[in-house]
């Protein structure tokens, strides 16, 4: 069938009152860049949803890109018609020939915004389930469980004919809720915690420590990769990676050994908090899950947290690994978190890192080291990507700060 558009109809953002429009409008831009390479498309929304129309793209690829929008709560592709009785009954028959099988069933659903339309809806069914019947043979009507529930929305400019609705990513548009930077590493939990916090609204800003020479460029990359593959969910995704060696060494040298790990959390908290304060964020996100390794028990989170008062989310808390493991398989993640490149966390972690550590005591050896020039130096190195899909557009490195 020759579908010519495809109807979105908006999620949770129905309920959201007078802040609708700036909703519908954000959905529309992630949609628009997500959609990016398909140049004939265009978009049309009103208050209850979204048209796009096609101008002869194909549908295939669009569909699976759409179905990763926040923000969808589902879509369909349509046939655009005439809202003339004669031109719907003509659409309506062929939309059904190039469907069905002999031995289906079918449905008429006609909606009638338009009330001016000269048949009703009781009449509508009847008039384009007869000449459907007319002209088809071994399709009978179902009208509780029909094989092809074709639906006829008949609009004062134009009618829409869908049959299948497909499912959307549901939550709220990327960027509606305001701004947190995510900790990414390149396991399989952070990027997993990213997509939930996407998934509620946030627009996501992507912070990696790394340390040369101690991690390689293709652990780099891999994080790379993982926020480009993090961005399909909202249109783009920035990503700032922070030299994080000296800043390590310097631990390694003046902190007891078994509380590295828990300076090292501590001070990435604090180079990422100046970071969102910088590109205006107000929260953190992080992938932990509670008592999942030493630095997640809550003792460790209590010593490491209280570096700031800014809101920290960690939506997979309450997750089994192997929940999570299952996520970013469907989110698509997984492959490239699988991948065994070193992260700096892991490479300087100690045999015995502390599950206990004291507030007091990291706090008092953390008082006769200086950081705070390395924190500055790190702020000041960071190098930011903005990435567009998997693609790193070069061309927009951003202009930071
Ligand atoms: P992940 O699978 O996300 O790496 P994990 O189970 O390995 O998590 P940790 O290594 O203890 O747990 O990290 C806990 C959280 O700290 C991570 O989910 C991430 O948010 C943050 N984090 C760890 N390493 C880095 C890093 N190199 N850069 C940025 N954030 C990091
Ligand atoms: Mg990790």
């Amino acid at each position: 069938m020759n579908y010519d558009h495809i109807l979105i109809r908006f999620g949770e953002i129905s309920t959201k009152g007078k802040n609708r429009r700036s909703f519908i409008e954000r959905l529309k831009q992630n949609i628009k860049l997500v959609l990016n390479d398909y140049n004939k498309l265009k978009y049309f929304s009103n208050r209850d949803r979204m048209t796009i129309t096609l101008n002869g793209e194909q549908p295939d690829a669009i569909r699976s890109q759409l179905k990763q929008v926040f923000g969808i709560q589902s879509f369909s592709l349509a046939i655009k018609c005439e809202s003339r009785l004669e031109d719907i009954k003509t659409t309506a028959l062929a939309a059904i020939r190039a469907e069905y099988q002999e031995g289906d069933t079918f449905k008429v659903a006609t909606k009638r915004a338009y009330k001016q339309f000269e048949l009703d809806t009781n009449e509508m069914n009847a008039e384009i389930g007869a000449h459907i019947l007319r002209n088809t043979e071994g399709l009978t009507v179902d009208v509780r469980n029909p094989d092809i529930p074709l639906r006829v929305e008949i609009r004062e400019e134009a009618t829409y004919l869908t049959i299948r609705d497909e499912k959307g990513a549901g939550g709220l548009p990327v960027g509606s809720a305001g701004k947190a930077m995510l900790m990414l590493s390149g396991g399989f939990d952070s990027p997993v915690a990213g997509f939930y916090a996407m998934k509620r609204g946030l627009s996501v800003e992507a912070v990696h420590f790394f340390s040369p020479p101690y991690t390689s460029e293709r652990a780099k990359q891999k994080v790379i990769d993982l926020a480009g593959g993090l961005s399909k969910f909202g249109g783009k995704m920035t990503l700032h990676i922070v030299p994080f060696t000296k800043t390590q060494e310097l631990i390694q040298k003046q902190i007891p050994e078994n509380y590295t790990m828990t300076a090292t959390r501590r001070l990435m908290l604090q180079i990422a908090d100046r970071i969102r304060e910088q590109r205006k964020g107000l929260a953190l996100i992080t992938g932990e899950s509670l008592g999942q390794v030493a630095s997640q028990t809550l003792e460790s989170m209590y010593a490491i947290n209280a570096v700031t008062s800014t809101p920290i989310l960690r939506p997979l808390i309450g997750m089994d690994k192997t929940e999570i493991i299952e996520k970013s398989r469907e989110i698509g993640t997984y492959d490239t978190s699988i991948q065994p490149f070193e992260d700096c966390c892991t490479i300087f972690t100690p045999p015995s890192p502390k599950t206990r550590p004291k507030k007091e005591k990291i706090e008092h050896f953390e008082s006769f080291v200086d950081f705070e020039p390395l924190i500055q130096e790190a702020v000041e190195q960071i190098e930011t990507i903005e990435l567009y899909g998997e693609q790193v557009a070069n061309d927009k490195f951003a202009e930071l700060f």
